[in-house]
């Protein structure tokens, strides 16, 4: 069987996981959540006592890390030596962190093979910031999800605080609006639309509009 693969990029809170994991989920191909190994990546740097000021030290760090997706009846579960830690890194902190991180070109080469191993043996619907333009630059469909900012704070307020997160739609739209510029202006593989990527704008749209739109964009894009 042909091996597909499927890049969501967007910038956070465009509901880029929701989307990737329905698609997948209707396709049955396997969903890889790419934020997620930036997220262990800076959850260790944080738990190593280094600020967020000096973490360019992360570099002397990553010969320690090892990290492995596994899946659990479909759910992608992210293993940092051995322990998994995808419950640990969803907060605030840990967001700010990984989009630290993640601006460090050796953390970035450093998680390249993993993600495209993982796409080459397998159909894929991949999210992140650069699977279209750097991880998967042959992704035979590219989709780049974007919502207005306000609409996509109130959402992320939303879910953090139905996990039990105590914040207020300002800090999540002052943190979001940050990690946005940090990742769209990093001088490696900054968070912006592939040129050959088809742009969807779901700030009027629900979460069943959009995975209309995007298994509409599939079906034109996968002949
Ligand atoms: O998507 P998520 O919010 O989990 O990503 C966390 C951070 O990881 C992003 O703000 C971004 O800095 C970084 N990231 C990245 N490239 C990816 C996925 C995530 O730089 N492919």
């Amino acid at each position: 069987m042909k091996i597909i693969n499927i890049a969501i990029d967007g910038p956070s809170g465009a509901g880029k996981s929701s989307l990737a994991k329905k698609v997948a989920k209707t396709l049955g191909y396997i969903y890889v959540d790419t934020g997620a190994l930036y997220r262990s990546i800076g959850y260790y740097v944080r738990n190593k006592g280094i600020s967020l000021e000096e973490v360019n030290k992360t570099i002397d760090l990553l010969p320690e890390i090892k990290l492995d997706l596994c899946y659990d009846n479909g759910v992608q579960k992210v293993m940092l030596n051995g322990e998994d830690v995808s419950s640990y890194i969803r907060t605030p902190d840990i967001s700010m962190y990984a989009s630290a991180v993640s601006a460090i070109p050796e953390v970035r080469t450093f998680l390249l093979d993993i993600q495209r191993n993982i796409a080459k043996t397998k159909s894929v619907v991949m999210d992140g910031r650069d699977i279209a333009t750097v991880v998967l630059p042959d992704a035979d469909v590219k989709i780049y999800l974007t919502a207005d900012p306000k609409k996509r704070a109130e959402r992320r307020y939303e879910e953090l605080i139905g996990k039990g997160v105590e914040t207020t739609l300002e800090e999540v739209y002052n943190d979001m609006t940050l990690r946005d510029k940090n990742d769209s202006t990093r001088e490696v593989a900054p968070a912006i639309k592939a040129e050959d990527a088809i742009l969807l704008d779901n700030t009027l749209f629900t979460e069943e509009d959009t995975l209309k739109r995007a298994i509409e964009i599939i079906n034109e894009q996968v002949k």
